[in-house]
């Protein structure tokens, strides 16, 4: 009876703190992961480093959201870490299935021979279709108006000495990003065909200054650059709009999330490419960052922001899509510069 009267008044202790008013937030905006209970140890060594390189000067809210129930020893692990509100969350299950119109013979069929990482797996496929059209509709969500995605085990190098979610509001952008890199095509063969065939039934839809030519090759072909997705601070209201999700959900009917692996990386920057102007697109490379196994680090990371990172081993060193995307938007930006800059 003691350690549950304990139990009780630390849960007390914990509802008290997490509905205590923080700093008042100038943006309605919260750091966002759909995650495991298997992640906790991985998402808190994130939250450190999230706490210590931002979020403890701001107290942006967390929001944790899993396709089964949190256990308690997960949330007191993640709250642990932050004096920010935490939420967690469970998803519908409608957005988190394998719809009715996925033919499964056909898709056991591709999961048998696929090979490509995660190709045998339901569970990979869910997450990239969850990601790529319910995340931003889930209830903890409804009120939000930027999230900044986070994943466990992702490294956090610098200082942030600005709020991204601020600058982004002040300059109306609406896609931040800070890895580029090609997809492994055999996970979406058919992903840009498809999306040619959506563009085509509305034009409309298609940006005036829309980066689409960083995607293409010389044939007109994806050449499978993106933004990885496991980093992405964005304007909510983008992936609300109507163009996006008319386009999540001709995707969704073409099948390719099953009968393929589409990610919701290429899917949600095929959209920002086509529907997005390039000045509301922005390449946050002063964020130093590392996922398994890719890394970007500032070029100045010696000087700014107490970084812990090596500029020589940055992606961005070899990274052919970092300076497509930055070509392409200074020439729609500055259609008279001759020689665009590549950095
Ligand atoms: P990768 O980055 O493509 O290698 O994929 P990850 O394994 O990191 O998954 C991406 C994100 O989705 C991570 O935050 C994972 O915790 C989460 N995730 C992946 N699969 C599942 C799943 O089956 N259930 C839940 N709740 N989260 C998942
Ligand atoms: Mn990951």
């Amino acid at each position: 009876a003691a350690a549950a009267a304990a139990a009780a008044a630390a849960a007390a202790a914990e509802a008290e703190e997490a509905a205590q008013p923080t700093e008042s937030q100038a943006i309605n905006a919260a750091l966002v992961a759909l995650v495991r209970n298997s992640d906790l140890f991985g998402l808190r060594k994130t939250i450190r480093q999230i706490e210590d390189r931002f979020n403890a000067r701001h107290n942006y809210p967390y929001i944790f959201v899993n396709d089964v129930e949190f256990t308690e020893e997960f949330k007191r692990g993640v709250r642990d870490l932050t004096r920010a509100q935490v939420h967690f969350g469970t998803l519908d299950d409608d957005s988190w299935k394998i719809p009715e119109w996925i033919d499964q013979e056909r898709y056991a069929q591709v999961k048998q021979t696929a090979r490509y990482p995660h190709g045998e797996k339901d569970s990979y496929r869910k997450m990239c279709r969850f990601q790529s059209g319910y995340l931003h509709h889930h209830p903890l969500l409804r009120n939000l108006d930027y999230y900044w995605r986070i994943e466990p085990d992702v490294e956090y190098y610098c200082d942030m000495d600005y709020d991204p979610f601020v600058f982004m509001k002040e300059r109306g952008i609406k896609y931040g990003w800070n890895i580029a890199m090609t997809e492994f095509m055999a996970t979406v063969p058919t992903l840009w065909n498809t999306t040619v065939q959506f563009a085509t039934e509305h034009p409309e839809f298609i940006a005036h200054d829309s980066l689409w030519q960083w995607m293409v090759d010389e044939q007109g072909r994806y050449n499978g650059c993106h933004f990885w997705s496991n980093f992405e601070i964005v304007d909510l209201a983008f992936y609300r709009s109507k163009e996006y999700q008319a386009f999540f959900e001709h995707l969704d009917k073409a099948g390719g999330f099953f009968y393929e692996r589409w990610g919701d990386a290429p899917v949600h920057s095929i959209a920002a490419s086509l529907f997005l102007n390039a000045s509301q697109i922005h390449y946050f490379s002063d964020i130093g960052y590392f996922h398994p196994s890719v890394l970007t680090c500032p070029s100045d990371a010696r000087t700014r922001g107490s970084c812990v990172c090596d500029s020589q081993k940055s992606f961005v060193q070899n990274g052919l899509c970092t300076a497509r995307f930055l070509q392409v938007k200074q020439a729609l930006l500055d259609p008279n510069a001759t020689t665009p800059a590549a950095s």
